[in-house]
């Protein structure tokens, strides 16, 4: 066989994909086994579960972009429709060299659950390109994101499936995708993607959104066992937009913020940090390390400080097996997406720290863009208070509906959760029927 056809081949196949898929295969592994025990403990009935067990739709595009030097280099990229029984699609767009098809179709099945949690009429979906937007110019990124919107052309728009920001994007890709949609329309549709630039129809909230929102949800797990977040302790293990939102709101609701820690190193004072001072230094452009108004710690320490509230909100896997035994917190808040294994989940349930999990915890950037996509149609724009207030009280019911679950069920936090997604999802397939 001709070397070239050996090549293109072997390209086809991807095979290059295989280990990453190892890692997304275990991915859509577990959201297809968390489906199976929502199932379980709401009693689903099994054609219901084998319907929201399918990908309704799947698809990927091979696509070539003209780069720097001149060449020509294909990208994949792929969009995963879940389920629609709900509404129309939503969900991000990652760019990573880790995209595959496995992670895809787990992140939109989860993305499914989380918007049915919150309350919002979307369906779960995701996408994503399979690059490292670190070793590309912006010119290179910005021919990818336009040939991308435009093979995707025929599976999304404004009302049926949604972008959004995800790993590796942001309000600039999502500028770029609602300017090619329009142009192809001929008309202005900004609302065909969210988490865009407040001057191009993105929402006022938007960006602190998802911390605020894990601040309501502590205050509201605090308020539920007759505590009051103004006498709490925090702990915050990342301190990027989620960790800093959530130490800005928290200590706004007069929290004491204990200590947080980003990848350079913890700092913790144990009289409650100034969080405006020390946002002040990170916007100069510092890390944590360099914080002098406190101790330094490691970032293994700080996961295990006592206190009322732990909010992991940097990376997956960082309560294990290995230190779940030694949290001294009496709450775990997930910030970040994942930040608990499993093994790690059963330790601290034995101990009866009690764990909010992601799917809920950190819904509230979620829940703000689907006002983005609502004020964009209605072409009436909130004030910040507004999409405050929204989120608070859309945040705090789905928490009540969530915990009722945990005790109609006898279930813990995380299992409710996904009883409510999966449930609600089921419900309107019941009511819909099997079309034809
Ligand atoms: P970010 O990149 O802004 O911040 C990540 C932070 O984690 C940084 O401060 C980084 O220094 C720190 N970090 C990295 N490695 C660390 C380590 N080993 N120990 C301690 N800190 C470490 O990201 P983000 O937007 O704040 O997202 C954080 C997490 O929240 C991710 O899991 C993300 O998927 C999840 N999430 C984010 C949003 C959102 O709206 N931004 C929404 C839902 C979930």
């Amino acid at each position: 066989m001709p070397q070239q056809v050996k090549e293109r081949r072997a390209a086809a196949a991807r095979p290059q994909d295989q280990e990453e898929t190892a890692e997304g295969r275990a991915m859509f592994d577990d959201a297809q086994m968390r489906l199976h025990t929502a199932a379980e403990v709401i009693d689903l009935e099994p054609w219901l579960e084998s319907v929201l067990a399918a990908m309704q739709m799947e698809f990927i595009t091979d696509f070539p972009v003209r780069m720097d030097n001149g060449g020509i280099q294909i990208f994949r990229g792929y969009r995963v429709h879940h389920n629609g029984a709900r509404g129309p699609f939503k969900g991000g767009i990652r760019y990573h060299p880790s995209v595959s098809i496995w992670e895809v179709r787990a992140l939109a099945m989860l993305m499914t659950w989380k918007c049915a949690i919150i309350d919002v009429p979307y369906a779960g979906a995701k996408g994503g390109v399979v690059c490292d937007p670190s070793r590309l110019s912006a010119r290179e990124l910005e021919g990818i994101t336009r040939r991308f919107t435009t093979e995707l052309t025929p599976v999304f728009g404004p009302n049926t499936d949604i972008l959004a920001p995800d790993m590796g994007t942001g309000p600039r890709e999502m500028a770029w995708i609602a300017d090619t949609y329009s142009m192809h329309q001929g008309v202005t549709t900004l609302s065909c993607v969210t988490g865009k630039y407040p001057e191009l129809g993105g929402s006022l909230g938007r960006k602190e959104a998802t911390g605020r929102g894990i601040t309501i949800i502590t205050d509201a797990a605090l308020t539920e066992r007759g505590e009051h977040i103004s006498k709490s302790s925090l702990v915050v293990q990342g301190f990027g937009n989620v960790g800093q939102n959530v130490a800005a709101t928290a200590s706004h609701m007069g929290a004491k913020i204990l200590a947080v820690s980003d990848v350079t190193g913890g700092v913790y004072n144990e009289n409650g940090l100034d969080v405006e001072h020390l946002l002040k230094h990170m916007e100069s452009g510092k890390m944590v390390a360099d914080y002098r108004e406190g101790q330094s710690l490691g970032n293994d320490e700080i996961l295990l400080l006592p206190c009322d509230v732990l909010v992991p909100a940097a990376l997956e896997n960082q309560i294990t097996e290995k230190n779940a035994g030694q949290v001294q917190a009496r709450m775990i808040v997930e910030g970040a997406n994942g930040p608990l294994t499993a093994e790690a989940d059963i330790i601290l349930q034995q101990r009866g720290i009690r764990v909010v999990p992601d799917i809920l915890a950190n819904a509230g950037g979620v829940l703000v863009s689907y006002f983005e996509w609502v004020q964009d149609i209605s072409q009436l724009f909130w004030t910040l208070d507004q999409v405050n207030d929204t989120l608070d009280k859309k945040m705090r019911l789905s928490y009540e509906m969530v915990s009722q679950a945990a005790r109609d069920y006898g279930v813990d936090m995380r299992t409710a959760a996904l009883a409510v997604g999966v449930g609600k999802n089921a419900d309107a397939l019941r009511i819909r029927g099997i079309y034809p």
